[in-house]
Protein backbone atom coordinates (compact mmCIF):
# COMPACT_ATOMS: atom_id res chain seq x y z
CA UNK A 1 0.00 0.00 0.00
CA UNK A 2 1.01 3.45 -1.08
CA UNK A 3 3.12 5.52 1.89
CA UNK A 4 3.90 8.93 1.53
CA UNK A 5 7.23 10.26 4.02
CA UNK A 6 7.43 14.08 4.32
CA UNK A 7 10.25 15.18 5.94
CA UNK A 8 13.86 16.68 5.94
CA UNK A 9 16.73 15.18 3.74
CA UNK A 10 19.40 16.87 5.55
CA UNK A 11 22.90 17.37 6.36
CA UNK A 12 23.82 16.76 10.02
CA UNK A 13 26.89 16.93 12.08
CA UNK A 14 26.44 15.28 15.18
CA UNK A 15 28.70 14.72 18.54
CA UNK A 16 28.60 12.04 21.04
CA UNK A 17 30.94 10.55 23.69
CA UNK A 18 31.87 8.18 20.58
CA UNK A 19 33.21 10.25 18.00
CA UNK A 20 31.90 13.63 15.77
CA UNK A 21 30.99 13.67 12.35
CA UNK A 22 31.52 16.44 9.85
CA UNK A 23 27.80 17.03 7.71
CA UNK A 24 27.14 12.94 6.96
CA UNK A 25 23.24 12.22 5.61
CA UNK A 26 20.67 12.96 7.64
CA UNK A 27 17.22 14.19 7.94
CA UNK A 28 13.65 12.72 9.23
CA UNK A 29 12.31 11.75 5.68
CA UNK A 30 15.70 9.93 4.75
CA UNK A 31 15.46 7.79 8.24
CA UNK A 32 11.71 7.24 8.14
CA UNK A 33 11.53 6.22 4.37
CA UNK A 34 14.54 3.73 4.64
CA UNK A 35 13.03 2.00 8.04
CA UNK A 36 9.44 1.82 5.84
CA UNK A 37 11.29 0.78 2.58
CA UNK A 38 12.28 -2.75 5.00
CA UNK A 39 7.95 -3.57 4.79
CA UNK A 40 6.56 -1.83 1.39
CA UNK A 41 7.94 -0.77 -1.61
CA UNK A 42 5.49 1.73 -2.69
CA UNK A 43 7.22 4.71 -0.65
CA UNK A 44 6.96 8.57 -2.26
CA UNK A 45 9.33 11.11 -0.77
CA UNK A 46 8.17 14.73 -0.71
CA UNK A 47 11.00 16.88 0.61
CA UNK A 48 13.82 19.46 -0.70
CA UNK A 49 17.47 19.75 -0.95
CA UNK A 50 20.03 22.01 -2.43
CA UNK A 51 22.37 21.52 -5.23
CA UNK A 52 24.94 20.40 -2.78
CA UNK A 53 23.61 17.31 -1.71
CA UNK A 54 24.89 14.00 -3.67
CA UNK A 55 23.05 12.54 -6.53
CA UNK A 56 24.37 9.34 -5.32
CA UNK A 57 22.71 9.08 -1.99
CA UNK A 58 18.68 9.78 -4.05
CA UNK A 59 20.05 6.90 -6.04
CA UNK A 60 20.72 5.18 -2.61
CA UNK A 61 16.78 5.94 -2.01
CA UNK A 62 15.93 4.87 -5.23
CA UNK A 63 17.49 1.84 -4.98
CA UNK A 64 15.42 0.87 -1.65
CA UNK A 65 12.45 1.72 -3.69
CA UNK A 66 11.57 5.54 -2.39
CA UNK A 67 10.46 7.33 -5.40
CA UNK A 68 11.81 10.86 -5.56
CA UNK A 69 10.01 12.26 -7.94
CA UNK A 70 9.11 14.52 -5.01
CA UNK A 71 11.91 15.61 -4.10
CA UNK A 72 12.79 19.09 -4.62
CA UNK A 73 16.35 19.52 -5.68
CA UNK A 74 17.20 23.87 -6.01
CA UNK A 75 19.96 24.63 -8.01
CA UNK A 76 22.52 27.12 -6.05
CA UNK A 77 20.51 26.54 -2.69
CA UNK A 78 21.92 24.95 0.07
CA UNK A 79 20.63 21.68 2.58
CA UNK A 80 19.07 22.00 5.89
CA UNK A 81 21.74 21.79 7.71
CA UNK A 82 21.56 20.76 11.57
CA UNK A 83 24.06 20.09 14.29
CA UNK A 84 24.14 18.14 17.84
CA UNK A 85 25.83 16.80 20.56
CA UNK A 86 24.45 13.86 22.56
CA UNK A 87 25.44 13.88 26.43
CA UNK A 88 26.67 11.09 28.24
CA UNK A 89 23.36 9.00 28.79
CA UNK A 90 22.84 9.09 24.70
CA UNK A 91 19.58 9.62 25.58
CA UNK A 92 19.48 13.29 25.44
CA UNK A 93 20.89 15.91 23.24
CA UNK A 94 21.65 19.71 22.70
CA UNK A 95 20.80 21.55 18.96
CA UNK A 96 24.08 23.18 18.51
CA UNK A 97 23.03 24.28 14.91
CA UNK A 98 19.63 24.86 12.53
CA UNK A 99 20.08 26.33 9.19
CA UNK A 100 17.16 25.68 7.44
CA UNK A 101 18.45 26.57 4.14
CA UNK A 102 16.16 25.37 1.57
CA UNK A 103 13.73 24.55 4.01
CA UNK A 104 12.80 28.24 4.59
CA UNK A 105 10.20 28.69 2.24
CA UNK A 106 9.43 24.84 0.70
CA UNK A 107 6.91 24.87 -1.13
CA UNK A 108 5.86 20.98 -1.22
CA UNK A 109 4.91 19.08 -4.32
CA UNK A 110 2.78 16.23 -4.63
CA UNK A 111 2.73 14.99 -8.13
CA UNK A 112 -0.12 13.13 -9.47
CA UNK A 113 1.22 9.82 -9.02
CA UNK A 114 1.05 10.24 -4.98
CA UNK A 115 -2.17 10.95 -5.13
CA UNK A 116 -3.53 7.47 -4.02
CA UNK A 117 -1.34 7.36 -1.41
CA UNK A 118 -3.31 5.20 1.46
CA UNK A 119 -0.51 5.77 4.32
CA UNK A 120 1.33 9.29 5.24
CA UNK A 121 4.18 9.78 7.72
CA UNK A 122 4.47 13.78 8.44
CA UNK A 123 8.23 13.59 9.38
CA UNK A 124 9.59 16.41 11.15
CA UNK A 125 8.94 19.37 9.69
CA UNK A 126 7.76 22.91 9.61
CA UNK A 127 3.70 22.14 10.71
CA UNK A 128 2.75 24.83 8.17
CA UNK A 129 4.87 22.39 5.21
CA UNK A 130 2.78 19.28 6.95
CA UNK A 131 -0.16 21.18 6.93
CA UNK A 132 0.15 21.93 3.07
CA UNK A 133 0.73 18.71 2.50
CA UNK A 134 -1.95 17.02 3.61
CA UNK A 135 -4.45 20.08 2.11
CA UNK A 136 -2.83 18.77 -1.15
CA UNK A 137 -3.94 15.40 -0.96
CA UNK A 138 -7.19 14.69 -2.52
CA UNK A 139 -8.45 11.96 -0.77
CA UNK A 140 -7.58 12.05 2.81
CA UNK A 141 -5.24 8.89 3.31
CA UNK A 142 -6.44 6.30 5.78
CA UNK A 143 -3.60 6.75 8.22
CA UNK A 144 -1.80 10.14 8.99
CA UNK A 145 1.33 9.79 11.77
CA UNK A 146 3.35 12.97 12.40
CA UNK A 147 6.55 13.63 14.18
CA UNK A 148 7.92 17.26 15.30
CA UNK A 149 10.24 18.32 18.23
CA UNK A 150 10.73 21.14 20.18
CA UNK A 151 12.18 23.48 17.56
CA UNK A 152 8.73 24.03 15.88
CA UNK A 153 7.20 24.36 19.63
CA UNK A 154 9.31 27.34 19.90
CA UNK A 155 8.86 28.99 16.58
CA UNK A 156 5.50 28.10 15.61
CA UNK A 157 2.74 27.36 18.21
CA UNK A 158 -0.76 28.24 16.54
CA UNK A 159 0.74 26.08 12.61
CA UNK A 160 1.59 22.78 14.92
CA UNK A 161 -1.67 23.08 16.86
CA UNK A 162 -3.28 23.39 14.00
CA UNK A 163 -1.70 20.18 11.87
CA UNK A 164 -1.78 17.99 15.04
CA UNK A 165 -5.39 18.57 15.58
CA UNK A 166 -5.52 16.97 12.08
CA UNK A 167 -3.57 13.81 12.32
CA UNK A 168 -4.58 10.20 13.76
CA UNK A 169 -1.06 9.22 15.13
CA UNK A 170 1.07 11.42 17.10
CA UNK A 171 4.56 10.45 17.41
CA UNK A 172 6.87 11.89 19.55
CA UNK A 173 9.55 11.43 22.27
CA UNK A 174 8.58 12.40 26.04
CA UNK A 175 10.61 15.19 26.23
CA UNK A 176 8.59 16.64 23.80
CA UNK A 177 5.15 15.46 24.93
CA UNK A 178 6.25 17.20 28.90
CA UNK A 179 7.00 20.61 26.54
CA UNK A 180 3.97 20.51 24.27
CA UNK A 181 1.35 19.90 27.81
CA UNK A 182 3.68 21.09 30.49
CA UNK A 183 2.96 18.27 32.32
CA UNK A 184 5.72 16.08 33.93
CA UNK A 185 3.30 12.92 34.07
CA UNK A 186 3.73 11.18 30.76
CA UNK A 187 -0.11 9.65 30.96
CA UNK A 188 -1.46 13.64 32.21
CA UNK A 189 0.52 14.56 28.90
CA UNK A 190 -1.18 12.14 26.80
CA UNK A 191 -4.73 12.62 27.86
CA UNK A 192 -3.82 16.48 27.14
CA UNK A 193 -2.39 15.74 24.31
CA UNK A 194 -5.54 13.17 23.14
CA UNK A 195 -7.70 15.86 23.59
CA UNK A 196 -5.53 18.10 20.75
CA UNK A 197 -6.95 15.74 18.22
CA UNK A 198 -4.49 12.10 17.49
CA UNK A 199 -6.58 9.39 18.80
CA UNK A 200 -3.24 8.23 18.95
CA UNK A 201 -0.35 8.73 21.03
CA UNK A 202 3.34 7.01 20.77
CA UNK A 203 5.62 8.59 22.95
CA UNK A 204 8.86 7.32 22.38
CA UNK A 205 11.59 7.31 25.51
CA UNK A 206 14.77 6.17 23.49
CA UNK A 207 17.09 3.34 25.05
CA UNK A 208 13.77 3.30 27.68
CA UNK A 209 11.41 2.16 25.12
CA UNK A 210 8.15 3.47 23.74
CA UNK A 211 4.48 3.89 25.45
CA UNK A 212 1.39 3.92 22.45
CA UNK A 213 -1.89 5.81 24.30
CA UNK A 214 -5.38 4.94 22.98
CA UNK A 215 -8.67 6.42 24.50
CA UNK A 216 -7.80 4.59 28.22
CA UNK A 217 -5.47 2.08 26.89
CA UNK A 218 -1.88 1.91 26.90
CA UNK A 219 1.04 -0.54 25.80
CA UNK A 220 4.57 -0.38 26.34
CA UNK A 221 7.25 -1.69 24.20
CA UNK A 222 11.02 -2.06 25.91
CA UNK A 223 13.74 -1.18 23.56
CA UNK A 224 16.09 -3.63 23.17
CA UNK A 225 19.27 -3.64 25.62
CA UNK A 226 22.32 -3.17 23.05
CA UNK A 227 26.07 -3.53 23.88
CA UNK A 228 26.83 -0.74 21.79
CA UNK A 229 24.58 2.61 21.23
CA UNK A 230 27.09 4.83 18.62
CA UNK A 231 24.89 7.48 17.26
CA UNK A 232 21.20 7.49 18.25
CA UNK A 233 20.24 10.42 16.07
CA UNK A 234 17.50 9.52 13.40
CA UNK A 235 16.24 7.06 15.97
CA UNK A 236 13.15 8.22 16.48
CA UNK A 237 12.20 8.89 12.55
CA UNK A 238 13.51 5.45 12.19
CA UNK A 239 10.98 3.81 14.59
CA UNK A 240 8.25 5.75 13.11
CA UNK A 241 8.83 4.70 9.50
CA UNK A 242 9.46 0.98 11.24
CA UNK A 243 5.92 1.92 12.55
CA UNK A 244 3.78 3.01 9.77
CA UNK A 245 5.54 0.93 7.34
CA UNK A 246 4.43 -2.36 9.02
CA UNK A 247 1.12 -0.85 9.65
CA UNK A 248 0.88 -0.23 5.54
CA UNK A 249 2.37 -3.66 4.51
CA UNK A 250 -0.64 -4.80 7.04
CA UNK A 251 -3.02 -3.13 6.02
CA UNK A 252 -4.39 -2.63 9.73
CA UNK A 253 -4.71 0.66 11.67
CA UNK A 254 -6.25 -1.15 14.33
CA UNK A 255 -5.10 -0.82 17.96
CA UNK A 256 -4.17 -4.19 18.12
CA UNK A 257 -2.25 -4.16 15.24
CA UNK A 258 -0.44 -0.78 16.22
CA UNK A 259 1.40 -2.36 18.95
CA UNK A 260 3.04 -4.73 16.80
CA UNK A 261 3.73 -1.53 14.39
CA UNK A 262 5.50 -0.36 18.00
CA UNK A 263 7.65 -3.60 18.14
CA UNK A 264 8.91 -3.30 14.66
CA UNK A 265 9.19 0.12 14.84
CA UNK A 266 11.33 -0.32 17.93
CA UNK A 267 13.11 -3.06 16.26
CA UNK A 268 14.40 -0.56 13.14
CA UNK A 269 15.47 1.69 15.40
CA UNK A 270 18.07 -0.03 17.29
CA UNK A 271 19.97 -0.87 13.93
CA UNK A 272 20.01 2.95 13.28
CA UNK A 273 21.92 3.54 16.53
CA UNK A 274 24.24 0.81 16.18
CA UNK A 275 26.56 2.93 13.78
CA UNK A 276 26.85 6.57 12.95
CA UNK A 277 24.31 8.48 10.27
CA UNK A 278 21.98 6.08 7.82
CA UNK A 279 25.00 3.78 6.95
CA UNK A 280 23.12 0.88 9.06
CA UNK A 281 19.59 1.48 7.06
CA UNK A 282 21.05 1.26 3.54
CA UNK A 283 22.21 -2.29 3.76
CA UNK A 284 20.01 -4.43 6.44
CA UNK A 285 18.98 -7.97 5.48
CA UNK A 286 15.46 -8.99 5.60
CA UNK A 287 15.77 -12.02 8.03
CA UNK A 288 18.17 -9.24 10.40
CA UNK A 289 14.88 -7.65 10.87
CA UNK A 290 13.11 -10.93 11.19
CA UNK A 291 15.65 -11.66 14.20
CA UNK A 292 15.09 -8.92 15.90
CA UNK A 293 11.95 -9.40 16.20
CA UNK A 294 12.09 -12.32 17.29
CA UNK A 295 14.67 -10.74 20.15
CA UNK A 296 12.07 -8.24 20.85
CA UNK A 297 9.57 -11.15 21.79
CA UNK A 298 12.54 -13.77 23.72
CA UNK A 299 12.99 -10.21 25.76
CA UNK A 300 9.38 -9.25 27.24
CA UNK A 301 7.71 -12.75 26.79
CA UNK A 302 7.41 -14.71 30.38
CA UNK A 303 4.77 -17.37 32.00
CA UNK A 304 3.24 -16.23 35.27
CA UNK A 305 0.36 -17.86 37.31
CA UNK A 306 -1.39 -15.33 39.55
CA UNK A 307 -1.34 -16.97 43.23
P1 LIG B 1 15.69 12.17 15.54
O1 LIG B 1 17.02 11.80 16.11
O2 LIG B 1 14.86 10.98 15.15
O3 LIG B 1 14.93 13.14 16.39
O4 LIG B 1 15.94 12.93 14.17
C1 LIG B 1 17.15 13.51 13.83
C2 LIG B 1 17.03 14.09 12.42
O5 LIG B 1 16.12 15.18 12.43
C3 LIG B 1 18.35 14.61 11.93
O6 LIG B 1 18.83 13.79 10.88
C4 LIG B 1 18.09 16.05 11.48
O7 LIG B 1 18.52 16.31 10.17
C5 LIG B 1 16.59 16.21 11.58
N1 LIG B 1 16.22 17.48 12.20
C6 LIG B 1 16.86 18.14 13.20
N2 LIG B 1 16.21 19.29 13.50
C7 LIG B 1 15.12 19.34 12.69
C8 LIG B 1 14.05 20.27 12.53
N3 LIG B 1 13.95 21.39 13.26
N4 LIG B 1 13.11 19.98 11.60
C9 LIG B 1 13.17 18.86 10.87
N5 LIG B 1 14.16 17.95 10.95
C10 LIG B 1 15.13 18.18 11.87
Amino acid sequence: MSLIVVGTVAFDAIETPFGKTDKIIGGAATYASLAASYFTTDIKLVSVVGDDFPRDTIKDLNRRGIGTEGLQVRDGEKSFFWKGRYHEDMNSRDTLDTQLNVLADFDPVLPESYQACEFLMLGNLSPQVQQTVMDRIEKRPRLVVMDTMNFWMESAWDELMKAIARVDVLAINDAEARQLTNEYSLVKAAQKILQMGPKYLVIKKGEHGALLFHDEQVFFAPALPLEDVFDPTGAGDTFAGGFIGYLARTKDVSFENMKRGIIYGSAMASFCVEKFGTERMLNLEQEEVEERVQEFIDLVQFDITLV
